[in-house]
């Protein structure tokens, strides 16, 4: 920056640090974090969002928040850089991205947060908490308590599949959005707990593990995640997962109820492929806003 240039744009205001800095939560956005930082405080939230705003138009660092929490004395913008990450597959994070101006969210377990509203990134990372046992939903009114202590078996299998990056939010959403929509067809052939919950979400967690399981594992053999992925030939790959899904999920029921479900299960995992091989292919925008 020359002289003329420092002259036109006056130093930026920094923010002072404050008494209280909580503590952020596992996941926390930077969004949920200012705003209890705020309340802690007593500091008007809408104007330091105001003033956030306006830093970011004249800075152009799309972490401008994380900035701004860090003069407040909230933690570095590495430490929401490293959480944003936990949450996404290795090869597409875009660090800017725990920024975001409007991030998806989840909520955070009620429980472990004592009943204040936090925000966690958008993660498939686990769906209960383990240790308040309580189903977490991807709406605060959505979370209850289990009664099923069973589920608490089928989470650690879902952690254990979660850390093999081999499960995007998309191909998670894509293979609960196929369960939902038929499981009028499916009925008992998708129950697999032992105490209902009259929580269709819940209640079918085991067979939604179940079925990640088997697709994960297939993705493993085939396509394992060190591998790259330069070209998927649709038809051959979709006869191989036509016979692989047919046999390992005739649990599920005979053809007459699975057939469709089978159809739309092979659309998702071959589009989880796709999206994975074009991920290995040169992304210039992504190079350019991670490298500074
Ligand atoms: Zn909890």
């Amino acid at each position: 920056m020359n002289a003329t240039t420092a002259m036109a744009l006056p130093a930026i205001e920094r923010f002072k640090p404050q008494v209280v800095c909580p503590r952020p939560y596992q996941l926390e956005t930077p969004d949920s974090y200012l705003a209890r930082l705020c309340a802690a405080n007593v500091i008007d939230l809408d104007h330091i969002r105001r003033r956030v705003h306006a830093r970011r138009t004249r800075t152009r660092r799309p972490d401008e928040l994380g900035y701004v929490i860090n003069e407040l004395g909230g933690p570095d913008i590495r430490h929401f850089h490293r959480e944003y990450a936990r949450t996404v597959p290795q090869l597409s994070v875009k660090a800017h991205m725990a920024f975001a101006v409007q991030p998806r969210t989840r909520p955070a377990c009620s429980r472990c947060v004592h009943g204040v509203s936090v925000d966690a990134y958008d993660h498939r990372l686990f769906m209960i908490c383990l240790k308040h046992n309580r189903w977490i939903g991807h709406r605060a009114d959505e979370q209850q308590q289990i009664s099923d202590l069973g589920l608490r078996t089928v989470e650690r299998r879902f952690r254990q599949i979660a850390t093999t990056g081999l499960i995007s939010n998309q191909f998670h959403d894509g293979v609960t959005a196929a369960l939902d929509r038929h499981a009028p067809v499916l009925r008992d052939g998708l129950w697999l707990g032992k105490q209902r919950q009259s929580h269709p979400q819940i209640d079918r967690y085991p067979a939604l593990v179940r079925i990640l399981t088997t697709i994960a594992d297939y993705i493993d053999e085939y396509w394992p995640i060190e591998r790259e992925i330069r070209t998927v030939h649709r038809r051959p790959e979709q006869a191989r997962l036509y016979r692989s899904l047919r046999t390992s999920l005739a649990w599920l029921g005979g053809p007459a109820a699975t057939w469709k479900l089978i159809d739309e299960l092979v659309a998702v995992v071959i589009d989880s492929i796709i999206a994975r091989s074009v991920e290995f292919a040169p992304d210039l925008d992504g190079l350019r806003l991670t490298s500074g």
